[in-house]
């Protein structure tokens, strides 16, 4: 399908997974916010935030599917199947998730749903939570001749299930890690990396909540990032950015947004 071939609006009895930033309206993209406005119902998600559902259309109706960790409100295939049956009954259906649907959201479940029901269903991406923690933080997620690797990764096991990463291979000295849903298990995977050899300096910034008001970024050191993550952290989204790239002398936090905690230099 070429360029100009693809669909670009929500129609009737199709589904749109769009990408709703991490959490700054501002941060969505043009097109995000069109397909919001043309949507008939809505199907958002806990990290979507209220500046974004404002620019829904009068009369659509918004759906809640959230699911915060250990509060599972729907499960993936129930929600899945309500998107498959708002498209099958002629709504312009838009699935909204934070960040990049693409990236830790899902995505693929929704869209096999779709494609098994004939339904048409489109990605609109979005700015996924790295993106806006490395621009909080003023830096660069890769950097020449230090980090030529950047790695997505989720902290987030399966209830009762080990973290199986490969962390031989991301506890390397020239790359960035950024740790996805990894607020509970940061102890851990500080533990996994250090044990795979990665040295105990590595900075580390947890950027809380980022790109919205009550953002809150945190530098610490791979070795502190246990104790800094269990005594520093609140209840809104964290990322964890992990790796050379993010050495303190290079890190100056946006103006306004101060480091609340930095533990390689306590007050
Ligand atoms: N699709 C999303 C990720 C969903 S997984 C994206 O591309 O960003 C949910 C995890 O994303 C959270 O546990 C947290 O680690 C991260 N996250 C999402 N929004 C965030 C924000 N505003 N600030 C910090 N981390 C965020």
């Amino acid at each position: 399908m070429t360029l100009a071939q693809r669909p670009h609006h929500v129609l009737p009895g199709t589904i749109w997974l769009v990408g709703a930033g991490p959490g700054d309206p501002e941060l969505l993209t043009r097109k995000a916010e069109r397909l919001i406005g043309e949507a008939s119902v809505i199907f958002y998600d806990a990290l979507v935030g209220p500046g974004i559902l404002e620019l829904a259309g009068k009369g659509a109706r918004l759906v809640y599917v959230g699911k915060r960790s250990g509060r599972h409100s729907r499960d993936q295939a129930g929600i899945s199947a309500l998107l498959v049956e708002a498209a099958r009954a002629g709504e312009r259906v838009v699935r909204l998730k934070g960040g990049d649907p693409a990236i830790f959201g899902r995505a693929a479940e929704e869209l096999a749903e779709a494609r098994a029901a004939g339904i048409a269903c489109h990605i609109c991406p979005g700015i996924t939570a790295a993106s806006a923690a490395a621009a909080s933080l003023g830096a660069s997620l890769t950097l020449r001749g230090l980090a030529r690797q950047l790695s997505f990764v989720t902290a987030h096991a399966r209830a009762g299930e080990e973290l199986a990463l490969d962390w031989q291979r991301l506890a390397d000295a020239e790359a960035t890690l950024a740790v996805y849903m990894g607020k509970a298990a940061a102890g851990t995977v500080a533990g996994q990396l250090l044990g795979a050899g990665m040295d105990g300096a590595t900075p580390v910034a947890i950027v809380e909540n980022a790109s919205l008001p009550e953002e809150r970024i945190i530098t610490t050191r791979l070795d502190l990032l246990a104790i800094t993550a269990r005594a520093a952290l609140g209840d809104g989204p964290a990322l964890l950015l992990i790796g050379n790239a993010l050495r303190q002398n290079d890190i100056a936090p946006a103006q306004g947004r101060p480091a609340t905690c930095n533990t390689d230099h306590p007050a």
